[in-house]
Order: C-alpha cells, then structure tokens, then sequence
C-alpha cells in the first residue's frame, strides 16, 4: 500500500453500485485544464477500462452556453461513477459584475448539486522534492497531513448583496453541517484533529468548536483534539507542519490554508484533492487553478492532475492497487529526477507524462 493511501476516508466514500465500465465524466475547464487532463486519460488507459464523456465547464462552457455549468453537465456527473476536474477560470472572465456569470459559479453549483460537502486535501511531501519546497527541508521532512475543508455551507454560499457602496456576504453554518464534516476528520486522523476556526470573533466558530468538541467526547475520545485561531494555524503550517495530523475547518479558511500547504510539497502543480460525500459520484480536482500565465507553453506540470486521477481511483472507484501504481510511477519519476518549471526543472508537460507512463 503506498504511504499516500493509508488513511481511512471511509466515512465520507459513496457506496453505491457501479456500473462493469466505470462512466468518469471530464470537465478539463479552462486554461492549462485541456493539457493535463489529456495526459490523466492517458496514463488511467495505461491501467483499466473507463468510459469517459467529456463537458464543457467553467469559462469555455460560458463561451458556448452563456453559463458555466449547463443542467446537462449536471446531469451527466450526477449519473457518472465519478467526476474528474482539472480547473476553472481566466482573466477572460474576470469581472466585478454580479450580474455576468463567472467560470467559479460552475465550481460552486457542481459542489453543491452533488452535495459534496468534504473536500479533502493530502499533504506529504516526497522525499526527492524536500529541496523544492521554499520551506527548509528540516521543516518539512516528514510532514503528512490532511486538510479536510467544509465544501457546502460558510460564506461562499451565504446570501450575497450589493448596491453601488456596500456589499455583504453572509456566513451561516448548522450543527448538522458541521458534526458530518467533523466526523470525517475524526474518521481519516490517526492521532490528533485540529479543528481551525476563529471563535474569539464570528458566531459560526463558537458554534463549530462546540458541536467539534461535543461529537469527539461522544464519538472519538481517543483520538486528541486541538482548537487553534485560524492565524495561527496558518503560522504553525509553515513553522511546524509536522505538528499536524488531521486539520479540519470551514469552507474559506480551508481554501486559504490548502494552499499554503500546498507549499510545503514544493509547488502547488503537486496536489491532488478529492470531494465526497453526498449519495453521488465524488470529484477529483487538482488544488491548483488554471494558470493562464503557462496556458499553451507546455509548461503545466500535470502530477496533481494525476494524483488526483489515482485519489479517483481509490475513493471513487475502490480501484487501490490502480490507485498505487500511478502514486508510485510518479514517485519513482521524480527520484529519477523529473523536474517541471515550477519545481525547478526543464521538463515539459509531455515529458513529465512519458516519465510517469514509463513507470506504470
Ligand atoms: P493558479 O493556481 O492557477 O496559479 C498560481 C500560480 O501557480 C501561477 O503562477 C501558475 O502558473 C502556477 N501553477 C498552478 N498550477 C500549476 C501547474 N499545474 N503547473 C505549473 N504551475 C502551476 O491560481 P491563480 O493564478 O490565482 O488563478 C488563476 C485562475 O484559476 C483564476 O481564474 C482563478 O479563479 C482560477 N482558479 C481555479 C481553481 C479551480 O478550478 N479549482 C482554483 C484556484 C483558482
């Protein structure tokens, strides 16, 4: 079993039966999206049968439909066995507009049509890359956790308004929301779950850390559990984040603390992430965005494209060994010292999948 699968996500894994020929619907999104997710078929053909069904997503299904997620991309992941992502977004579609629609909705709407309430997010850095990350190797060596971010609920999908001086967006969390994605961390930690929130100022913390606090002395007493203020969670993540085991929290302060520990496994083209949870398929999506500053260089660097292919494999479709062989071709490969840009090296996005199909 690979260092990477050791966890138990169980509790937030769908059971639901699956069809001889898994159906994986693509959604390469925007950007570098197509020049990766191309490569991830490639080296998931390598190793079993799928049946794929590409849709447009994000800024290129605004170009065509006038949204960013038709109902029948809905539809169709709503009917696959699991959804593969690659990214969103451009300065194309940038706007402060409320009333023009954004590649982001499509992100928002899939999450919540699926009902994928867990994202979660894997951190350990590979040995051969301890010298890639811009945190001293000494930090970092042996770090391995889990963040495990609220998808569904927080303020980015609270009521919004706006007038020509004034805006809001409001946060709101229930307990029930909030004991089911605990209840995920708890499952997946091995020791210790910090639970990050901001309780000496928003309403929605004090609840959090009471209802965190309340299932783990009825369900999990023997795992330790921690609080920790959101600011200093982000300082200790790059000061001791070997501290850390399982770190739970909601939807913004998840997005913000991933991406810094993205960081600590040398470039955030490393990271895989996957959300679950709802009675649906689960979706599978690098943690990074679309970079269109590298779009059409052939520069992308495609490991967290395929990791997130493998983390598909495994909690989507209990493929494991599958799941393994591609976490450790891309392992072996940046033994043997494949590099792309962003970690330092030459090596382009074809050259990164050839090295990682040879080791398949
Ligand atoms: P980004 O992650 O796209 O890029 C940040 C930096 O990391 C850039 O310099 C980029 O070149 C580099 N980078 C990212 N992925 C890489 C990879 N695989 N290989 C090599 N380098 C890589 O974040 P951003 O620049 O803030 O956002 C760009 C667009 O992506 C925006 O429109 C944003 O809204 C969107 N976005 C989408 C998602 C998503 O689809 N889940 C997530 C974050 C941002």
């Amino acid at each position: 079993m690979s260092a990477r699968g050791d966890r138990d996500w169980d509790a937030a894994t769908y059971d639901r039966p699956q069809a001889m020929t898994p159906k994986i619907v693509l959604l390469p999104g925007d950007g570098i999206g197509p020049e990766i997710i191309a490569p991830a078929v490639e080296v998931l053909n390598a190793l079993t049968t799928l049946e794929f069904e590409e849709h447009r997503f994000g800024g290129a299904s605004i170009d065509a439909h006038g949204t960013a997620m038709t109902d029948e991309t809905l539809e169709a992941c709503r009917t696959a066995d699991a959804v593969l992502l690659a990214a969103v977004g451009g300065p194309k579609w940038d706007t402060t507009d409320p009333a023009q629609p954004r590649p982001e909705q499509g992100l928002l709407g899939l999450r919540k049509g699926l009902g994928l309430y867990a994202n979660l997010r894997p951190v350990k850095p590979l040995p051969a890359l301890y010298d890639s990350s811009p945190l001293k190797r000494e930090r970092i060596e042996g770090t391995d956790l889990l963040v495990v971010r609220e998808l569904t609920g927080g303020i980015y999908f609270g009521e919004k308004t706006r007038t020509a001086d004034s805006a809001s967006d409001l946060c709101t969390y229930t307990r029930e929301e909030i004991e089911r994605i605990a209840r995920v961390a708890f499952g997946a930690a091995r020791s210790r779950v910090t639970s990050v929130d901001k309780a000496n100022v928003l309403e929605t913390s004090r609840l959090w850390r009471e209802v965190v606090r309340e299932l783990h002395s009825r369900e999990f007493p023997n795992i330790e559990l921690e609080h920790t203020l959101v600011d200093n969670a982000a300082m200790q993540l790059v000061s001791s984040p070997r501290h850390f085991d399982v770190i739970v929290t909601e939807n913004m302060f998840g997005d913000i603390l991933s991406d810094e520990a993205a960081m600590i496994t040398g470039s955030i083209g490393m990271l895989p992430s996957a959300s679950l949870g709802g009675e649906g398929p689960g979706l599978f999506e690098p943690v990074h965005g679309s970079a269109p500053d590298i779009a059409g260089t052939g520069a992308a660097n495609p490991l967290a494209m395929f990791l997130s292919a493998a983390l598909m494999l495994r909690h989507g479709l209990a493929l494991e060994a599958e799941a393994v062989a591609i976490e450790s071709a891309v392992d072996r490969a940046l033994a043997e010292g494949l590099r792309t840009r962003d970690l330092g090296g030459g090596a382009s996005t074809g050259e990164a999948t050839r090295a990682v199909l040879q080791h398949l």
